[in-house]
């Protein structure tokens, strides 16, 4: 199986990406760690991803896809791969289709988990960290024992990128690029919405369900 995550930032797609592996026994496919992989190891591609990086300049869809073509071969991965961070835009979609279909393959499902703006700020914007042992509350769903203080005696802070404005922002942003992919592998008829509001637990469930 071939499949898609989509969901908006802080929504848990990491979390449940993680699971799914354990679950169908498939990889993650990260194009940024397998680039950094390829780097590090100073393979021909490798090489060619640090003309373009080194500079400062995007590498070309074309150099991605030749990594995913070996990566896709590989063993592990001749079941089906959890695509991560790839696709980001409908031309990528559009290569990856190719690039799956002369393996006989397709991206079988795109389950996007689904977080509404107004729980996704509920959510952020109550959520506070320990400054000494770096554990997170949430003030409403995962309480501390004090407004400020942690178990351990440490101050609780809030991250500064927690803000409403900031994460609006990023939901925005996650709307905007992500609407066109999503229409693509609509008209393919793969998209599968998840509810992203429950517990880990339950999101994995639906998730499971959907997938069949
Ligand atoms: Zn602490």
């Amino acid at each position: 199986m071939d499949l898609i995550l989509f969901g908006p930032p802080g929504a848990g797609k990491g979390t449940q990406a993680k699971r799914l592996v354990d679950i169908l026994q498939i990889p993650q496919i990260s194009t940024g760690d397998m680039m950094r992989a390829e780097r590090a190891a100073g393979s021909e591609l490798g090489k060619q991803f640090d003309d373009y990086m080194s500079k400062g300049l995007l590498v070309p869809d074309s150099l991605v896809l030749e990594l995913f073509r070996q990566r896709l071969a590989a063993e592990d991965a001749k079941n089906g791969a959890i695509f991560d961070g790839y696709p980001r835009t409908v031309a990528q979609a559009e290569a990856l289709d190719g690039l799956l279909s002369e393996a006989g393959r397709q991206v079988d499902s795109v389950v996007s988990i689904e977080v509404q703006l107004d729980e996704m700020i509920e959510r952020i914007i109550h959520r506070r960290s320990c400054q000494s042992c770096g554990q997170i509350f949430h003030l409403r769903y995962n309480p501390p024992p004090s407004q400020d203080r942690c178990e351990c005696g440490g101050q609780l802070v809030q991250r500064k990128d927690d803000t409403e404005e900031v994460v609006r922002k990023r939901y925005d942003e996650y709307l905007e690029k992500t609407a066109p992919l999503l229409d693509f592998y609509q008209k393919a008829g793969v998209v599968k919405a998840v509810d992203g509001v429950g517990s880990l637990d339950e999101i994995t469930e639906r998730i499971r369900g959907v997938l069949g």
